[in-house]
C-alpha cells in the first residue's frame, strides 16, 4: 500500500509515520509513505496558499489551484488507482469497518486542510471521500490524516505479528476487547483471573468472549444496539 499526504506540514506527517510499528512497516517496504507540500504547487512568488473568504468572515481559505495541481502530480507518480480522502469535520466518522475496507486499497491520498478549510470548488472537482475523526474541530487535517493512516496501516498484512492482533480487538467485530493482564500475578493485592493461569485454552476463549460482551454492555451499550445478535440477554 502507498499513502501520500497532501499537506502544508509534510515533516510533521513524515516524522510520525517513521515511528514505532508503522515506522518499521515503512522500513520493511510493506507501506510506502510520501508527504507533499501543497505550497510547492502555488503559482505566485510569495508561495501563498490561502486567501480571504468571499462574502467576508473570519480566517483564511486554502485556494483550489495548489491543492488541485498537487493532487494531480501525486496521482501521476504511481500507475495504481489512487483513492483521495479529504479529512474534514463534515465527513462521515471514521470506523474500524471503513478502515478495513481502505486497507485493501493499493493507494490512498490524504488531503489535510488548514485555516478555515479549503475552497469548495476543489472538492467539487476532485470528489474526495470526506472522513472525520469525530465531532470536534482541530486546527488542521494532519492529526486526523495520521489517525486514519495509523488505523489503516496496522491492518495491512504483515504490519502486525498476526491478524489475531486486530481481529480480537475492540470494534473489529462490533464489541470491545476483553480485559488483559500481564506480570506480576498479584499487584497491590489484585490477582489475575485464575482462568488465565489455567492453561485451558477452551475455557480462556469462553471467558474472554463472556468478558467482551459484558464490558461492551457496561461501557458501550450503543454498540450492542447495533449488533442485537451478539447479546443473548
Ligand atoms: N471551517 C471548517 C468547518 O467548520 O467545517 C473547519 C476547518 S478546520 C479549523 C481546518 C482543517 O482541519 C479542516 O479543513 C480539516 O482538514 C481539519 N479538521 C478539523 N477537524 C477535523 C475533524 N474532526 N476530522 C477531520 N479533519 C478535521
Amino acid at each position: 500500500m502507498r499513502i501520500d499526504f497532501l499537506t502544508l506540514f509534510p515533516d510533521l506527517c513524515m516524522n510520525v509515520m517513521r515511528e514505532s510499528v508503522i515506522g518499521r512497516a515503512v522500513e520493511k517496504g510493506l507501506i510506502d509513505v510520501a508527504c507533499h507540500n501543497i505550497r510547492d504547487y502555488t503559482e505566485n512568488r510569495q508561495k501563498q496558499v490561502d486567501d480571504a473568504p468571499f462574502g467576508g468572515g473570519m480566517g483564511m481559505i486554502m485556494q483550489a489551484q495548489p491543492i488541485y495541481d498537487c493532487y494531480r502530480a501525486v496521482e501521476a507518480m504511481d500507475p495504481r488507482p489512487c483513492h483521495l480522502i479529504y479529512l474534514t469535520p463534515q465527513g462521515k466518522t471514521l470506523t474500524q469497518q471503513r478502515a478495513v475496507e481502505l486497507s485493501a486499497m493499493p493507494r490512498l491520498a490524504l488531503l489535510c486542510g488548514h485555516y478555515e478549510g479549503v475552497d469548495e470548488r476543489v472538492l467539487e472537482e476532485l470528489e474526495p471521500e470526506e472522513i472525520s475523526i469525530g465531532d470536534y474541530v482541530l486546527t488542521g487535517g494532519e492529526l486526523p490524516a495520521l489517525v486514519l493512516a495509523d488505523t489503516v496501516c496496522r491492518l495491512v498484512p504483515g504490519v502486525l505479528a498476526d491478524d489475531v492482533c486486530f481481529t480480537e480487538e475492540s470494534h473489529f467485530s462490533g464489541l470491545l476487547e476483553y480485559p488483559q493482564y500481564s506480570r506480576p500475578r498479584v499487584w497491590r493485592g489484585r490477582e489475575v483471573p485464575a482462568v488465565l493461569l489455567s492453561g485451558h485454552h477452551k475455557n480462556i476463549t469462553a471467558w474472554r468472549q463472556e468478558q467482551s460482551l459484558l464490558r461492551t454492555r457496561q461501557k458501550r451499550p450503543d454498540l450492542l444496539a447495533k449488533k442485537p445478535d451478539a447479546d443473548p440477554d
